[in-house]
């Protein structure tokens, strides 16, 4: 008789826990979820097991068991314990960090299906003794010929009176219909593609679908994952942000009418009902942001990354997972094919492509037969800036808007200015917890700290000299704004930042200004490099670009590349040709000319050929021992007892293990600890360890000698495997 659950707590400890099962409870099934008392706390936990041979002596009974069957498939059970090996993370909080918080607070797993009502053609029916009857069909009628039933509801026809409707014929339950889109006929290119799906045997595949801005690469998505759909399988999708791509999730409804969708502007409820559905199998496509990528599926058969490359796949706290990696194993685990596409790959993806992991197809042209953007440098040295805008900049957008062009301004920045200084005595407006500056942001009339998100108002004087000195130093996407409101008052004038589009509505409003193709300028942050199509932009101009390329992190030349190319995309998509302006104090930058002239495959090669001398990740495994604490002496000292461990490990390992020559490919290098990129942060100092190993295996036989390192009191810590900002 089963008397011990081994149970995944939610709990920062690296093991999973046992509980006694009461003489009166239901034995748990594996991955079921039951309340457990954890150190005087009540936490929802799942069953991993029943009677480990090695179960606790003593346990604690367990609170209650609230599933009847595994909440999870199979499947993920397995990939959660993959999990926490490969991020050294524990358990309990890897399982938290996997389910919907609906279900992790006890909420029981059942949905309801969203319930319409159709008129059925061509049946009459006598209603005339029934007028409430007759004037539920008229609504539904004048409705278009179908009808949710909640607005049913709310327009006063009760359930009785829709069930008697439906008993007599004149009405069925079904789904919403649309007239769903025909997949567009394939370029040659994209027709390649396609049939190397359809003719692949089945099984894992892993795929680097590359293909520039435009080259149709969503309509490869579509018409593979059509075939999944005709075998009843269900499809995948992982987007970067789905607040910003609309138009992605419409284009698949388009095609394939119900898409369930899951991202962070859902209720818990809609999170848990879209996660269900895809579990018992009702979902058949399911287009989601990072964390989607741990719902669990009935019949999956395919699973698309778009814009692979991008950052917000890869969750930066905690459990700090890729989902674009996580989808890699999952697609092994369920022996899928897996679509990673990008119009700028990511080097770890390129270097899988070397080595023979990824297979890897190309669409070069635009499926349009638009041209690609040209790309040109504009040296500014020594010019003067008016509000970041150089003379022959504003020249060039000027001459577009004439011609009924639409013009995109980018530059990484937001706010009014980056710095706010006086001029006599040279005080600078810096937060207190932060080793930053303050962005000066002149519409709120405020000054605020990006990093911990501290704000002051702005002071009407020099705090320091008492002067009228204050000036704003440097342009963000506010400055730029204003500066081109002024300059062209007649164009309309939208700005894209996280400061504008708070809303989802306003957000999409100004997309929809801009699709109307009217003159206007787009100003705006990365926020526009992605998914966006803009038909009459003919004019990218970014703006900021020196930055990025001059940062210490080495993974900072890939990212700002990425982003050029991604918003030079925006450029030319419909019947004019596109032109991309590149504003820089470094025209002689080798990085930059590199990327102007070679593009981005130019570009990629080179810095993973320098990435692989250099033995930097892809070429070598990173991982980024993180802490931080009040004290600034502790993070420290607590980063060399470590260093001491791991080098003393890893030495014995090396000599113990393999011979000489071999040492170095399995060698362990630990670099610092160093401050963090910004040293201080919301009032604690920060420092960190590298790790590199040439060998996957070396790594994390390192990584899993501090399981059991406890940090001291105040100090915070953790590890980042594969980290994507390295500094
Ligand atoms: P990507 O995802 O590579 O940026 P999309 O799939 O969004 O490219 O395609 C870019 C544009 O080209 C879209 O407007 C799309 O409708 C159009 N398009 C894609 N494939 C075709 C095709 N085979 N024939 C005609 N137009 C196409
Ligand atoms: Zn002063
Ligand atoms: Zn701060």
């Amino acid at each position: 008789m089963v008397r011990i659950a081994r149970i995944a707590v939610p709990v920062p400890l690296p093991q999973a826990f046992d509980y006694a099962v009461p003489e009166d409870t239901p034995v748990p099934p594996v991955g079921a979820r039951v309340r457990v008392r954890f150190a005087h706390r009540t936490l929802v936990g799942l069953c991993l097991g029943l009677d480990p041979d090695d179960a606790f002596a003593e346990p604690k009974p367990l609170l209650e068991v609230l599933d009847a069957a595994s909440a999870v498939t199979e499947d993920l059970l397995g990939l959660g314990h993959w999990l926490a090996g490969y991020y050294h993370h524990p358990i309990g909080e890897v399982f938290a960090a996997m389910l919907p918080k609906a279900a992790l607070r006890g909420a029981p797993l059942s949905w309801r299906a969203v319930e319409v009502w159709l008129r059925v053609e061509g049946v009459a029916t006598d209603l005339s003794r029934a007028p409430r009857q007759r004037a539920l069909l008229a609504f539904i009628e004048g409705r278009g010929g179908w009808a949710g039933g909640a607005d049913l509801r709310a327009a006063g026809f009760s359930a009785a009176m829709i069930a008697a409707l439906a008993r007599k014929g004149a009405i069925r339950a079904g789904e919403r219909p649309i007239e769903l889109e025909k997949p567009l006929l394939l370029t040659a290119d994209q027709e390649r593609v396609v049939q190397a799906y359809r003719n692949a045997p089945r099984g894992f595949s892993a795929n680097l679908l590359e293909g520039v801005t435009g080259s149709g690469k969503t309509e490869v998505y579509l018409q593979v994952l059509g075939e999944v759909l005709a075998r009843g399988g269900q499809a995948l999708v992982l987007v970067p942000e789905i607040a910003l791509t609309p138009q992605t999730v419409a284009r698949f409804r388009r095609r394939y009418g119900a898409v369930d969708v899951l991202h962070s502007g859902l209720s818990d409820g809609e999170r848990l009902t879209a996660w269900l559905r895809c579990r018992d199998g009702a979902a058949r496509i399911l287009i989601g942001t990072r964390s989607a990528v741990f719902t669990p599926f009935k019949r999956l058969g395919l699973i698309v990354v778009d814009e692979e490359h991008d950052a917000s796949f890869k969750q930066q706290d905690r459990l700090r997972y890729s989902a674009r990696d996580v989808a890699v194993k999952r697609a092994k685990d369920l022996d899928i094919p897996l679509i990673l596409g990008s119009a700028t790959p990511s080097l770890e993806s390129l270097e899988n492509v070397r080595t023979g992991r990824y297979r890897r197809q190309r669409l070069a042209k635009r499926a349009t037969g638009a041209a690609m953007p040209r790309i040109h440098i504009l040296d500014i040295r020594g010019q003067r800036l008016l509000d970041g805008l150089s003379q022959p900049l504003l020249r060039r957008i000027k001459r577009h808007l004439e011609a009924g062009g639409q013009v995109l301004v980018f530059l990484n920045r937001r706010g009014y200015a980056p710095a706010y200084l006086c001029a006599a005595c040279g005080w600078q407006a810096v937060c207190g917890a932060c080793d930053a500056r303050l962005t000066l942001h002149r519409g709120r009339r405020r000054l605020a700290c990006h990093h911990c998100g501290t704000e002051w108002p702005v002071p009407a004087a020099c705090p320091a000299c008492d002067g009228a000195g204050l000036v704003a130093v440097g342009a963000g996407t506010e400055r730029v704004d204003e500066a081109l409101r002024s300059g062209f008052p007649d164009v309309s004038l939208i700005r894209i930042d996280r400061d504008t589009t708070r809303s989802q509505r306003r957000l999409e409003a100004g997309l929809a200004k801009i699709a109307q193709g009217g003159p206007s300028i787009l100003v705006g942050t990365q926020m526009l490099a992605k998914g966006h199509h803009f038909p009459n932009i003919t004019l990218v101009a970014a703006v900021n670009a020196d930055a990025g390329f001059l940062s210490a992190d080495f993974k900072a030349p890939e990212r700002t590349a990425q982003l050029l190319i991604q918003v030079a995309g925006r450029a030319g998509r419909a019947d004019r040709p596109g032109h991309v302006w590149i504003q820089t104090l470094q025209p002689d930058n080798p990085a930059l000319k590199r990327l102007v002239e070679a593009g981005y495959a130019g570009f990629a090669e080179h810095e993973l050929g320098s990435r692989h001398r250099v033995g930097l990740p892809p070429a070598r495994h990173m991982a980024l021992l993180r802490a931080a604490a009040a004290d600034p002496d502790a993070p420290s000292r607590f980063l060399k007892g470590i260093k001491t461990l791991l080098a003393g490990a890893a030495n014995l390992d090396a000599s113990a293990e393999f011979p000489r020559r071999r040492e170095q490919a399995h060698r362990l290098e630990i670099f610092g600890p160093a401050p963090a990129p910004m040293p201080r942060r919301a009032n604690l100092h920060r420092r960190q360890l590298m790790l590199l190993a040439a060998s996957r295996e070396v790594l994390h036989r390192s990584l899993n000698r501090l399981v059991r390192v406890s940090a001291p009191r105040g100090l915070r810590w953790d590890i980042d495997v594969d980290p994507i900002d390295a500094l």
